[in-house]
């Protein structure tokens, strides 16, 4: 007796997305703990420059630290004559008339001796 196997077989064909659909991703900024949005756009930007990882903070905070974290002060020079040279001695701080100030050039110099 011969029995007939029927196979049954529902030939599925897979479609597989070439393209990654992409959606923008909610996460929380680690330093500030505000909501941002991961968009599309710097999703694509991350691939474009093969970053793996996605952003830690939000906008407003990686661009405080691209500047240093922190806004850029003016530095006050204080303008003395170099008792040296007598050239032009730019200081940090506020000269004293007691002491000797001396331009960077005679201050290096004078360290390099000692
Ligand atoms: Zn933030
Ligand atoms: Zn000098």
């Amino acid at each position: 007796m011969y029995e007939e196997e029927k196979i049954e077989g529902t030939a599925e064909v897979e479609v597989e997305a070439e393209v990654e659909t992409l959606e923008d991703i909610a996460l929380v900024c680690r330093t500030c703990g505000k909501d941002f949005t991961f968009t599309v756009g710097e999703q694509l930007f991350y691939k474009e420059k093969g970053f793996k990882n996605q952003p830690k903070d939000c906008k407003a905070c990686r661009d405080a630290k691209k500047n240093g974290g922190q806004a850029p002060v003016e530095r006050q020079y204080f303008i003395a004559t170099c008792a040296d040279c007598g050239g032009e001695a730019k200081l940090t701080f506020q000269p004293s008339s007691d002491r000797p100030v001396y331009c960077s050039a005679c201050f290096e110099a004078r360290r390099s001796k000692k």
